[in-house]
């Protein structure tokens, strides 16, 4: 008998989470040169990061002596979002916040609602405290509210929205999304994930200052790793009750954002210029990447994010005549699509080598 066998079964029912192909990694397999490889896969800014946030980076790195002090970030997002600091928690990379929602609200014997095609880590998240998952099938790629309602169990305790959701790009308006909140038991947490929500364009977007007032259930996550461009650096944040922020704190391990992190997070917070800048290229690269689709009658889903799935038919061969090329994109078999791919925006010419390699793809 293996020692293994004595490990939790939920732990050994969890999928590993498949990350993007690092270009190193590609670099290595193919033998094509890092700076020819193109990777809009893991829906990482294409502009890089803030000045602003390199300057205050390049500063901190002179006191990595110190454990963290997260106050000035904190009062940064508390700032930012119009919230007091004891509703705002700091996590490494919103993953970790998510984590931690798990923590607090899930266990044997509890289940947890999220959508099909929802983002990989909500599932992760809640095998790994052993809660049942509950998912609800999508519809139009997006999610059922309706059918989440309804699939609430008396053991529910936690609910996953991405909005909008990796990796269909689909955004639920918030009126809908308001009156699911309504309809959702008091007694049961929903986490709105909204890692894309500084490319939503400005008409569509909510205040969660409106959000959290009304419905003290809520948890809202953000994160530094895809506008802000500091996906390498790891850093979060939730808004929620001081209640809940108060019980996330404490599964929360003691320094889990570090001073790098913390310091390029608060000056990139305050660089809107650069945010306006990003929201821009993507905009432009969403018109450019959904024309060329259209141009080579490839099916693909309307975006709210900085990606966009498109129907590849036989997505794992054209992964890898892309590949090939030197581009990479991210499969989503994963996600119960297997005929998809998605693919980030880049910059202009990535953007341009990216769909010159999938023309090639056709022939
Ligand atoms: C990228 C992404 C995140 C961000 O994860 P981090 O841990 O903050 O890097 C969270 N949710 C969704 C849906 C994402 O696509």
């Amino acid at each position: 008998m293996s020692v293994c066998d004595q490990s939790l079964p939920y732990v050994r029912a969890i999928s590993p989470y498949q990350p993007g192909k690092p270009i190193t990694q590609l670099a290595r397999e193919m033998g094509i040169p890092v700076e020819r490889i193109v990777k809009l896969a893991s829906n990482e800014n294409p502009l890089g990061m803030s000045p602003k946030a390199k300057v205050a980076l390049e500063k901190a790195v002179g006191s990595l002596e110190r454990y963290p002090d997260d106050y000035e970030l904190k009062a940064a997002v508390a700032e930012h979002t119009g919230f007091g600091m004891e509703r705002v928690v700091l996590g490494n990379g919103s993953n970790d916040l998510l984590d931690m929602a798990a923590r607090v609200f899930l266990a044997p014997g509890r289940s947890t609602i999220f959508s099909q095609h929802a983002f990989a880590v909500y599932p992760l998240a809640s095998l790994s405290v052993g809660a049942e998952l509950i998912a609800v099938p999508a519809k139009n790629f997006g999610h059922d509210l309706d059918a989440m309602l309804t699939a609430i169990r008396p053991d529910t305790r936690l609910i996953w929205i991405a909005n909008p959701n990796n990796p269909t790009g689909t955004f639920v308006p918030y009126p809908q999304l308001k009156a699911f909140m309504q309809s959702v038991p008091a007694d049961v947490v929903v986490v709105l994930d909204e890692a894309y929500n500084e490319y939503l364009p400005p008409e569509v977007r909510a205040d969660s200052k409106e959000w959290l007032a009304e419905f003290p259930n809520l948890i809202i996550t953000r994160t530094f790793s895809k506008i802000y461009g500091l996906a390498g650096l790891r850093i979060g944040y939730a808004l929620t009750s001081a209640a809940i922020a108060d019980l996330m704190n404490r599964v929360r391990q003691p320094f889990n954002c570090n001073n790098l992190a913390l310091a390029a997070a608060t000056a990139a917070l305050d660089d809107g210029e650069f945010v306006a800048r990003s929201q821009e290229l993507n905009r432009a690269g969403m018109e450019q990447l959904t024309a060329g689709f259209q141009r080579f009658d490839f099916d693909f889903i309307p975006s709210y994010g900085n990606f966009i799935a498109f129907r590849a038919g036989n997505a794992a061969s054209v992964n890898e005549k892309l590949l090939r090329q030197g581009v990479i994109v991210r499969p989503i078999s994963g996600y119960g699509m297997p005929e998809w791919l998605r693919v980030t925006i880049g910059t202009e010419a990535e953007n341009l080598r990216f769909l010159e390699a999938l023309e090639k793809t056709r022939g």
